[in-house]
Parts: C-alpha cells; structure tokens; sequence
C-alpha cells in the first residue's frame, strides 16, 4: 500500500491549489481524479474576481481582462458599471487547469486520473483506501458541490444549489468585449441572472435558476441575439452544473478527513462565484497541513474554520432572490439610485465607486435601451 501525507479527490480549482502548495511545502501529496484530465468537461464560467487573479500568477494568455459589468433590465434597458482599478478575469478554463494540474505535479503532488474515490476506512492514524491501495495522514474531499467524500464519511452534504446551463459559441466580435454582460429576467433565469461573457477564443452565454426551477439555455440564446441584434450564434461547446447555494456547511471534518472548496460550501450564496474561495482556502489548508503534519500545530479543519467565511449576509439576500421577482418589479427597480448603489455593491463591493461607462467607453452614459447601443 502506497502512503501520502495527502490525499486529496478532486482535481480541480480547490484539490489543485491544495496540492501544488501542500508538495511545495514537503509533504507527499497523491491526487485522485475521476476525469481523464483537469481541464476535461468543465463545469464552471470560470470567470475570476480580481481577488481570485491575486491569488494565483495565471499565465496571461490563458485569460482575457474585462473591466465593467453592463447589467441588464428585462426590457433591454442597461446600466453599466465599474471601478477604477478593478477588473475581471474571463479565462480559457480548460487549459487553465491543465495548467494548474501541471503546476501541482511540478511542485511534486502525484496526480491519478481517470480514477474515483469510491469510499475509504478511518482509523486513528489516517485513512485507507483499499480499492485503489493508497493511505494518507489527511483526506481532504475537494471532490464538487455532490461530494462522495461528505457522503462516505458522514460529512455535511450541500442541500440547496443554483443550476447552471451554458453554451460557448465562436466569438462574436459585436459583443462589446469591455464588459461581462449580465441580464435580469426572472422568467428565463429565476432565482439569479443570465450572463454573457466576450471569453478567451469563445463568446460564453448562460443562465442559472434557484434549483426546483429549469434554466433553459437555448430560450435565453434566443432572446439574447435578439435582443443585442448578434449574428446567428455557431454553438461549439456546452458546460452545466450545479453550484451550491447554501453557504458554507457546518459539519466538514471528522477526525483525518475533511472537505474544502464546492463539497465543503465555500461559494457565495448570492453572486455563486466559488473560484476565489476555493483557491485561497485550498492553498491555506495545505499551509495548515504542513504545519500541523510537521510542527504539531493544531488540526487544519479547526484552524480553517476560523479563516472561514459564513455568507450570513449573502444567504439572506439569496433568499430574498430565490422568490424570484417578477419583472416588472426588476423593470421597476432598475432605473432607481437604490437598485444601481446596490448593483455597484455587488459587483464592486469595497471597490470604488464608479457606476457610468468606463473611461475608454463611448458615451459617458449610465443608463440606455439595448435599441440605443453605441
Ligand atoms: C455553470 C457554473 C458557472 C460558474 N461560474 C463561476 C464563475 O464564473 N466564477 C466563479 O468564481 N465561480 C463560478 N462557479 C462556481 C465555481 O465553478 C466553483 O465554485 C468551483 O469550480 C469549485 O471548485 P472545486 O475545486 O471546489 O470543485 P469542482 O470544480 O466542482 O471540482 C471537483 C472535482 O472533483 C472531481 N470529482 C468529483 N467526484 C469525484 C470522485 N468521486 N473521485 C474523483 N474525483 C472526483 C470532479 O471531476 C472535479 O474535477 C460556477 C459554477 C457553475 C456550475
């Protein structure tokens, strides 16, 4: 039987940035993966804040910056926003992990793919598992929002989720690559918002719903292209998911296992952005798993907690959301200072203050119909 200090299931944001920092650190780390590679069927925007780019030095070429955000009424009216300084990421997912998963085995971690966790036995000095003839110190699930790891072991499981659907088309160079357009409409996307992102070799436009309620990509494709009068969309790719909605859970660890990222809830119930969380808590629980393997500091899953955060705020707020206003009630709001303050918030929160086009934009004005596009 072959013996790690850790093993982490799950090859992706969380397990990876666990791995390549925990190897670096000294420790052996094996990392099992269900998928054939990293960057195989992806299951995110992938979008990063610009928290989440600090964490990690990204090869340039894999992301493409975009600074403001052009929100959406149903209507068509829009506003658009931004902060001086602030940006997003949108990134070529798949290589990106791959480029991750490279990282992590330079670093030193042995990556398994094409091999799942089916389930493990805990004793008092770590975890076995037979099947596959490996143990280790530390389990550490970093296996997605349904993980088997929470289940095997007894662990707290997410029960409430947003249900993403969306498509990569070939770019189209008429959708205004400044900015991530995000769109409003609680028929097509009830419960959250639909997007559209000028992506890094692909356009990607999606939609998300409170779960219980059924995202329809190819209606939102439709009235998307219309709407900003686009070409005929060229489909080249498909991603789906779940994302967990209910904050972080409570019950993560047990003895030598314990849960991060997706299985462990470290995504904002509210915007359902993960990545952030999941590249900074995962590289932190390997610091704390070298510390405590090597120095006798105390268990990482008590130290994580308090580095944790709850989403008390945010989970409010998504339930206020999941009753999915009707939208006359968005169309209301929109041109209201109380809704754009709160949209800047949301985006920007603790960013600057900047609602209104960006400083290289065309007109400098804050709020217009789709039919007035410049
Ligand atoms: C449609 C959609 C769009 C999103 N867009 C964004 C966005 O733009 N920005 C953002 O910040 N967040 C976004 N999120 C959330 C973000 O993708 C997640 O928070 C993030 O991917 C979580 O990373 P993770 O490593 O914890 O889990 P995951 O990315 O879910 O990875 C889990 C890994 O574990 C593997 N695995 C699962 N079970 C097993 C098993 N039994 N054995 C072995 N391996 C296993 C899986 O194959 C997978 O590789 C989005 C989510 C969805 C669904």
């Amino acid at each position: 039987m072959r013996h790690y200090d850790l093993i982490i299931v799950g090859a992706s944001f969380a397990g990876l940035a666990c791995a390549r920092t925990a190897a670096l650190r000294g420790l052996k780390v094996g990392v099992i993966e269900r998928k054939r590679d990293a960057g195989e069927a992806v299951r995110t925007t992938g979008i990063l804040v610009k928290e989440a780019a600090e964490e990690t030095d990204f090869p340039s070429q894999l992301t493409r910056l975009i600074r403001g955000v052009r929100l959406y009424a149903p209507n068509g009216r829009f506003t658009d926003h931004s902060a001086p300084g602030y940006y997003f990421l949108a990134t070529d997912t798949p290589n990106l992990l791959r480029w991750m998963a490279e990282e992590a085995a330079r670093a030193g971690a042995a990556l398994m793919f094409d091999t799942a966790f089916k389930g493990g036995v805990q004793g008092a000095d770590g975890v076995r598992l037979p099947d596959l003839n490996i143990s280790a110190r530390l389990l550490i699930g970093a296996d997605g929002p349904t993980s088997t790891v929470a289940r095997a072991f007894g662990l707290d499981a997410n029960q409430r989720f947003l249900a993403g659907v969306e498509f990569e088309l070939a770019p189209d160079d008429d959708l205004d690559g400044r900015f991530l357009h995000c769109f409003l409409d609680s028929k097509l996307a009830p419960g959250y918002i639909a997007w559209a992102v000028p992506g890094v070799g692909v356009t990607q436009v999606g939609l998300a719903a409170s779960l219980g309620k059924r995202p329809d990509a190819r209606a939102f494709l439709d009235v998307f292209t219309t709407r900003l009068g686009l070409r005929a969309p060229r489909i080249v790719g498909r991603r789906s998911g779940l994302i967990p909605a209910g904050a972080t859970l409570k019950r993560t660890f047990d003895g030598r296992v314990m849960l991060i990222g997706d299985a462990a809830g470290h995504v904002s119930p509210l915007t359902g952005g993960g990545i952030v969380q999941t590249l900074r808590l995962g590289r932190r629980t390997a610091q704390l798993a070298a510390d405590w393997i090597k120095a006798g500091a105390e268990h990482p899953a008590q130290a994580l907690a308090r580095e944790t955060p709850r989403f008390a705020t945010k989970l409010w707020l998504r339930r206020a959301l999941d009753l999915a206003p009707p939208n006359w009630v968005w169309n209301l709001a929109f041109g209201t200072t109380p809704f754009r303050a709160f949209a800047q918030r949301l985006y920007f929160h603790r960013r600057g203050d900047a609602v209104g086009a960006l400083p290289d934009a065309a007109p400098t004005v804050s709020e217009r119909t789709t039919d007035e596009r410049a």
